[in-house]
């Protein structure tokens, strides 16, 4: 742990791998108290391999995103892992997602689009509305945006469940910012760039590690006066 760096209460959204994951390695490496949730946690092994080295430190809870009962349960289940009384969340990371590839203009299957919005958009909405009373004035909550969601860098039909998602949970990053401001908590859209993991793909150029420790920083550095704003894991704006 650096010597600078006071220990935070962080909740963490699709911890078992990717992105998420290494959200939950780089926090408690840096000290830092994490729930980690996943939709599957008796699936998540490499998540309860940490736990296992990290008692006390690391919860791991379930939460399927995209369905608001589980939000519901989640809020239940809260005031057990958050040590002390009236505990509050520090930092909320709404890195859950969904991208369903392959999809072809007239052919984009309703199943899909349902998906990805309930994911990518409904899920990240309500469970910040929902938690909004468990983070502590001044709090961060990131959502884990995409360049893809960007309506200015449009180049193709590509993605379309996943662009018109990620577009739309822009406009909720957005509007989260004004309803959170009276709190002083900032609301950040960060694409983490294109990262190694099983969405990322082939072709990725980022390592995990490399991409949570871009946006980690950037989530250090934010004031209030970045809330609301799109930035990618170096701290660059994006065009909406
Ligand atoms: P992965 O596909 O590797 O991991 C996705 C994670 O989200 C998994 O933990 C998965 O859980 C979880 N998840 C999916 N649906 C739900 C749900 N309904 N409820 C709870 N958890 C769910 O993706 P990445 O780690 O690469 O992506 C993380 C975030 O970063 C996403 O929001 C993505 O859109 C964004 N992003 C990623 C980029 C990249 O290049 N990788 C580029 C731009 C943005 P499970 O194991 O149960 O499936």
């Amino acid at each position: 742990m650096s010597p600078a760096h006071r220990p935070r209460r962080v909740l963490v959204t699709g911890a078992s791998r990717g992105i998420g994951l290494e959200f939950v390695r780089q926090l408690l490496a840096r000290g830092d108290h994490v729930i980690a949730t996943a939709r599957h946690p008796g699936r998540a092994q490499a998540l309860n391999h940490l736990a296992g080295e990290h008692p006390g430190r690391l919860h791991v809870l379930p939460l399927d995103v995209a369905d608001p009962k589980s939000h519901a349960e989640l809020v239940r289940e809260l005031p057990l892992v958050l040590d002390g009384d009236g505990a509050r969340l520090n930092l909320l990371i709404n890195n859950a997602g969904v991208l369903h590839s392959g999809e072809r203009f007239g052919h984009v299957p309703l199943a899909q689009m349902d998906d990805s919005l309930r994911t990518n958009v409904t899920g990240p909405f309500l469970l910040t509305q929902t938690l909004a009373e468990h983070l502590a004035d001044g709090a961060v909550v990131a959502n884990l945006s995409s360049i893809l969601g960007s309506i200015a860098r449009v180049d193709g039909f590509h993605t379309p469940s996943y662009a018109i998602s990620k577009a739309a949970q822009n406009m909720a990053t957005v509007l989260l910012a004004q309803g959170l401001s009276e709190r002083g908590i900032v609301v950040l859209a960060l694409h983490p760039g294109w990262v190694q993991t099983d969405m990322g793909g082939d072709g990725a150029q980022i390592a995990a590690e490399q991409s949570v420790a871009g946006l980690l920083k950037v989530i250090g550095n934010a004031t209030q006066a970045d809330s609301g704003h799109y930035i990618d894991w170096q701290g660059a704006p994006l065009p909406w």
